[in-house]
């Protein structure tokens, strides 16, 4: 089983995969023609895993098996490996080992050599470590372990940290040419490495005895496939540990909202440890008194300034006009020096008059640049939106965006500040705030241990305010998870966007499911819906049914919200 064989199909020659043995033949059946590959792509387990993320996120079998290995570089077939012994590693040394935490000795224990569910909330120095100590548990345990992390560049700072612990043991699936990452997979394939780590493709890497999946920043959204199957890495890897019978690990500072429905135990520091957290209003054009204070003592700091640019343009010099964007109405944004339309990206241009002046309102991480510069006592510097991520270096102030906030290693900042909370309440998503929170979580975390941060908001109450204060997100779950309920996509659903023409919309109300939205895009119906997760393979029926009828031309499972 797991080949990829050619069979003759009405007339021609198309590709199939081998899922096993059967005594169930048609009639009309033709032989294989040809093995294509001599390799196995999957085991009877990695079936059983394939069978269900086609079922969970009704996905075709065959879209799930071409998803869960690289494309094939044949040529890269002739060369597969025999498995070689690893390098010795380097001894692992933890500060607070994870039987320290509450709830650590188990989670050791199911590590090495049992199975379950644990959400690890680490101290944010810590992070890396508790992931390095649990891969080495596993391993003492002589079995196998899978690390997926959401990002590849920079690469993030668990697994730069695990490879070096563990030197030639660990296989990298993290980006790379084509030939490489073929390689790399058939490797893995002949079981040369004890730790695979990998962005999403990883989940499926073909890992024996696999005793661990740790799941880094489990929150983010780029764990998230957004091709199809649109699988999650969480759930697959839930479901991957169960059938193997191995621990799954979700690690996050600020874990999903999705994972506090989970039958898990949760992992976390026996003391709380967490930088101190001020609140304070924004003050005129962003700048609170208390925080320009802290600037100008902060020898090492980050300021979070979520909008990109300079500012945003108000009003046309030439003709007076409110600023709008000429080709398609869009906000119009200075950033490096050019005006430039958020929407369709064109250079600005007034709509009524076409003249490209216009009054600017500051605001946006190149007028923090200006003011933070002209404020700090030591040199402040601006990670550009598509620059490389990185912590600030003694003696400096770096300004970013949300993009800038990365798994790069323990901060030790001595100020980390959130300028604009209130930006994430306006901004368009049902887990806009969620996605806020976590990432502000993991910024103040830069401010282990011996930092302070500040927080600018005007509504100091928010439950995403006061679970950043005590760096605990359990009551801000609690609020989101009545929030989503209340929305019509209650935490835990199964949710699906599925277009087609225009009968799609009554096909699909007879699935009664809880929530149908429906929009149109060109003569495409869009319906957004959300049903009771035991009700997905009765969707699944529907909806292959619909296609074969053409009601259906596109499914895409769990969008973002
Ligand atoms: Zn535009
Ligand atoms: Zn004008």
């Amino acid at each position: 089983m797991g080949s990829l064989v050619q069979v003759p199909f009405h007339g021609r020659s198309i590709r199939g995969w081998v899922l096993g043995a059967t005594d169930d033949v048609p009639s009309r059946v033709l032989d294989v023609r040809k093995a294509v590959s001599p390799v196995r792509f999957f085991d009877d387990d990695m079936l059983e895993l394939f069978r269900w993320v086609s079922e969970r996120y009704v996905a075709p079998l065959a879209a799930v098996i071409a998803r869960s290995h690289p494309p094939r570089v044949v040529s890269e077939e002739a060369e597969v490996l025999p498995g070689t012994a690893g390098v010795a590693a380097r001894q692992v040394v933890s500060s607070r080992p994870l039987v320290d935490h509450r709830n650590g000795v188990e989670l050791s224990r199911a590590i090495k050599g049992g199975l379950g569910t644990f959400i690890v909330r680490p101290a944010p120095e810590d992070e890396v470590d508790v992931a390095v100590e649990a891969v080495a548990t596993c391993l003492a345990g002589g079995r196998r372990a899978i690390v997926l992390v959401p990002e590849a560049a920079p690469v993030p700072a668990t697994a730069a940290a695990v490879r070096e612990a563990f030197g030639d043991r660990v296989g990298m699936l993290l980006g790379g040419d084509r030939r490489m990452r073929y390689r790399r997979w058939l490797e893995i394939l002949s079981g040369r490495f004890e730790v695979v780590i990998g962005t999403r493709p990883a989940v499926f890497a073909p890992q024996l005895d696999l005793g661990l999946m740790l799941v880094s920043r489990e929150s983010h959204p780029a764990h998230r496939e957004d091709r199809a199957p649109y699988h999650h890495v969480r759930d697959v890897s839930l479901r991957r540990a169960e059938l193997s019978g191995a621990a799954c690990v979700l690690s996050a500072i600020c874990p999903s909202v999705e994972s506090t429905l989970l039958a898990a135990t949760v992992v976390s520091p026996a003391a709380r440890r967490w930088p101190p957290v001020e609140v304070v209003r924004p003050g005129p054009e962003g700048r609170a008194p208390r925080l320009v204070r802290a600037l100008r003592e902060a020898k090492r700091a980050f300021l979070l300034s979520p909008l990109h640019g300079y500012g945003v343009a108000q009003v046309c010099r030439a003709c007076g006009s409110p600023a709008a964007c000429a080709a398609c109405g869009g906000v119009l944004r200075s950033e490096e020096g050019v005006v430039r339309c958020v929407v369709c990206e064109s250079t600005g241009r007034c709509a009524f008059c076409g003249a490209a002046d216009f009054g600017i309102r500051r605001g946006g991480a190149e007028r923090v640049e200006e003011w933070a510069a002209a404020t700090a006592a030591v040199r402040v510097r601006r990670v550009p939106p598509k620059g490389k991520a990185r912590l600030p270096v003694e003696g400096e102030v770096l300004v970013g965006g949300p993009e800038a906030i990365r798994d790069l290693g323990p901060g030790g900042l001595d100020l980390v500040a959130i300028l604009d909370a209130d930006l994430a309440e306006r901004r368009p998503g049902l887990a806009s705030r969620e996605r806020a929170l976590s990432t502000w979580m993991e910024a103040v975390g830069w401010a282990r241990p011996s930092g302070r941060a500040i927080v600018q908001t005007e509504h100091p109450n928010d439950p995403a305010i006061q679970a950043l204060v005590r760096g605990n997100p359990d009551r801000f779950h609690e609020d989101e998870r009545r929030r989503r309920k209340a929305a019509g996509f209650p935490v835990g659903a199964a949710v699906f966007r599925i277009a087609g023409p225009p009968a799609l919309e009554t096909s699909l109300e007879v699935l009664r499911p809880t929530t149908l939205l429906v929009s149109f895009a060109g003569d495409q119906t869009v319906c957004l819906l959300a049903l009771e997760p035991d009700r997905v393979p009765e969707l699944g029926r529907a909806v292959r049914e619909l296609a074969a009828r053409d009601l259906v031309t596109r499914v895409e499972a769990e969008p973002h919200l």
